[in-house]
């Protein structure tokens, strides 16, 4: 059931603070249910649906307008706020519908030259049907169990059954002016119907108030659960997963990459997956394949899932990675001759987009969102998870009949469509995961942040729990993480294995945690060298061989990155159980480059030198300051260009060698200059 959300209080505090103009209070009502709505993915998701409101304002020569105000393009109900609402002149709106044929961008032309505000963002492709409703308020929703019923086979009858005549029915047309002028002829036959259901699409609602086209939202979604919980077969118990991502993902991506380009240093697609009871239990069904082939719950998902799934059958997997990548080239040869045969259909020259999938249902492993990077792929899941539930419920009441491919096509080709994905260049690590370790500590945080801030999907490796979990807080929801000690045996192996089932492979590794022992050689504990060296030394090999199988199992190069240390080429006194597992790890990069470069994986390192962080505290600079008869600032600041280096030069060394395409074998110098550690 989905929940009526709305809350008197919090409704009067938003009228309170919106002034006395009737328009501004109505503009606030609307804010306030769209984002209710916007709150519950059962009703939209991703930018999906859309709502108005119609209200009077002045214009500045005083006479008074009508005007609607409708979701723009690039908002979210979830955030929506008044200036997400653009107003446009209702009179021109209304004026359109008397020609017969209007093209999309006519129609885009006109609601953006009537805006109030020129600068606001393009009102909705689905605005004409708001406006060409009577009602104050209108409000359009993809609900889940709204799309169950829309894509019903005999989804007339049904909707009678629950309805009578509360509910009119509109016959699928692609949004745009068709479909507003063929909404509003519906409902103008019968205007008492309190909502409209557009066959393989979503719902409409209106009312006079706020409140009551909320409310007939959550009603009639409800009536609609209501019916299909009545006729809901007892779910099967959920079969346990068979398959390990790591047997299976990283495979899948280098495949799906392969078949994108042929540039073997290109991105490859980013993962999300989904192994909930459901999802499993939906993906043992065995008219899986034709499920499959049945198309999209509504016409919104298309950009971002592709019409059809990639299948992995457990006879594909059976076949290994040649299998798997048979498959995905198949996929594309489909989607290859989907767009030949269809693009002639339209009016203008259309580019096809890659023939890589969007979803992948794997039985035994789960349902896999594909995307650019990591947000991409969670909206693929979401939606793809959304299309289980649909198809689950349609094809226990009757049967899942969504648009045929004509159709199909025509939305995931539509310009206006694709506007929504946008256009802006690429960040340099869109599509690259990167995994750092010792991702809590002053450098560990400055790295995530550099390649973060560039694009890179960001998986997190600390063993403090609590830090780690603050991080990923503040790095929102599309960063990944996992708490484990990287001295432990097996942890480096671990760590990679949770960065793929998260997001189904790795292309850089940032070797960074590391900590100091400190002692004179000459008393130095054997154990304490030996803590060491698990640390400073076998963490990072461990981590390097399991990272290096994901990076082969891709087939496309990989980066390991190492946090080594001027101590592996310049000792310093004390600092010997240091040094030595460092300057073991400073030749593991150079043994590592010559063994790896076949596979096209570079191998680079960082030595940086006096870096505040937990390895540096201020405790321990005063002290060594001291002892060189310095303060704590000029000791930091102990080098050739007299300034203190930050986690901040180390983590923009990183990123340079990882954007240094054609070097491996390199160890970059990060201490603002010392001769004594200069590398030859
Ligand atoms: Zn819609």
């Amino acid at each position: 059931m989905v929940q009526d959300r709305w809350r008197q209080a919090d409704a009067n505090a938003a009228l309170a603070a919106a002034g006395s103009d009737p328009a501004d209070q109505a503009l606030v009502l609307r804010v306030y249910t769209s984002r209710l709505i916007g709150a519950d993915p059962d009703l939209v998701m991703h930018g999906g649906g859309n709502t108005s409101v119609k209200v009077r304002r002045r214009d500045l020569f005083g006479r008074e307008i009508d005007v609607l105000h409708v979701k723009g393009s690039g908002w979210d109900l979830e955030t929506i706020e008044a200036r997400g609402l653009p107003g446009v002149r209702m009179a021109a709106l209304l004026e359109l519908r008397a020609l017969p044929t209007l093209s999309d961008e006519d129609m885009v032309n006109v609601q953006r030259c009537n805006l109030l505000d020129c600068t606001a963002p393009t009102p909705s492709v689905e605005t004409l049907l708001h406006a060409y409703l009577p009602h104050a308020f209108v409000d359009h929703t993809h609900a889940t169990a709204v799309l169950s019923l829309a894509n019903l086979p005999d989804v007339v009858a049904v909707c009678r059954e629950i309805f009578g005549g509360r509910i009119a029915l509109v016959p699928y047309i692609m949004p745009g002016f068709a479909l507003a002028k063929a909404a509003a002829a519906v409902f103008e036959m019968n205007p008492a119907v309190e909502g409209l259901l557009l066959v393989n699409h979503g719902h409409f609602t209106f009312g006079n108030d706020a409140r009551q086209s909320y409310r007939r939202v959550i009603d009639q979604v409800n009536e609609v659960e209501a019916w299909f919980a009545r006729g809901a077969a007892a779910r099967a118990t959920a079969p346990r997963p068979s398959l390990a991502a790591i047997d299976v993902l990283p495979t899948l991506r280098g495949a799906i990459a392969a078949v994108g380009t042929n540039d073997r240093d290109a991105a490859m697609p980013v993962f999300d997956v989904r192994a909930g009871a459901e999802v499993l239990s939906f993906l043992e069904r065995s008219d899986l394949a034709t499920l499959a082939r049945n198309g999209p719950a509504t016409p919104d998902h298309v950009i971002r899932t592709k019409g059809f799934p990639l299948i992995l059958p457990p006879a594909v997997m059976a076949g290994g990675r040649a299998a798997i990548a048979s498959a995905v080239r198949d996929f594309a040869a489909g989607y290859r001759a989907y767009f030949e045969r269809q693009a002639p259909r339209a009016a203008q020259p259309k580019t096809m987009l890659a023939p890589t999938p969007g979803l992948a249902w794997v039985p035994g492993l789960g349902l896999v969102g594909i995307g650019a990077d990591a947000q991409a792929a969670r909206i693929a899941a979401d939606l793809g998870e959304q299309t289980v539930r649909v198809m689950s419920d349609a094809t226990a009441a009757g049967g899942f009949r969504s648009i045929g491919e004509d159709d199909i096509f025509d939305m995931e080709y539509w310009s206006l469509e694709q506007a929504k994905l946008g256009r802006a260049a690429a960040p340099p690590f869109r599509g690259r995961i990167v995994l750092v370790t010792g991702a809590v500590g002053a450098i560990g945080r400055a790295v995530v942040q550099v390649f973060k801030a560039n694009g890179a999907t960001v998986f997190l490796v600390d063993r403090d729990g609590d830090a780690l979990e603050r991080t990923m807080t503040g790095l929102g929801r599309d960063a990944g993480g996992v708490v484990l000690d990287l001295a432990v045996e097996a942890a480096g192996q671990a760590a990679v294995e949770a960065c793929v089932e998260r997001f189904g492979g790795l292309d850089i590794a940032v070797s960074n945690a590391g900590a100091a022992w400190t002692s004179e050689m000459a008393s130095l504990p054997e154990a304490t060298l030996r803590a060491s060296f698990e640390l400073n030394f076998f963490a990072h090999h461990h981590l390097a061989q399991a990272a290096v199988a994901v990076m082969r199992a891709q087939g496309r190069g990989g980066q390991l990155l190492f946090n080594v240390s001027k101590q592996a080429v310049n000792p310093g006194k004390g600092f010997g159980a240091y040094g030595l597992p460092k300057a073991a790890t400073f030749f593991l990069v150079r043994q590592l480059a010559l063994e790896l470069g076949g596979d096209g994986i570079r191998v680079n390192g960082v030595n940086a030198d006096r870096i505040r962080s937990g390895l540096l505290t201020d405790a321990f600079i005063a002290e060594r300051a001291k002892a060189r008869g310095l303060d704590a600032d000029a000791y930091m600041a102990g080098n050739l260009l007299k300034r203190e280096v930050e986690a901040r030069h180390v983590a923009e060394a990183f990123a340079a060698l990882a954007r240094a395409e054609r070097s491996t074998g390199h160890v970059m110098t990060v201490d603002g200059g010392n001769v004594e550690a200069s590398l030859r």
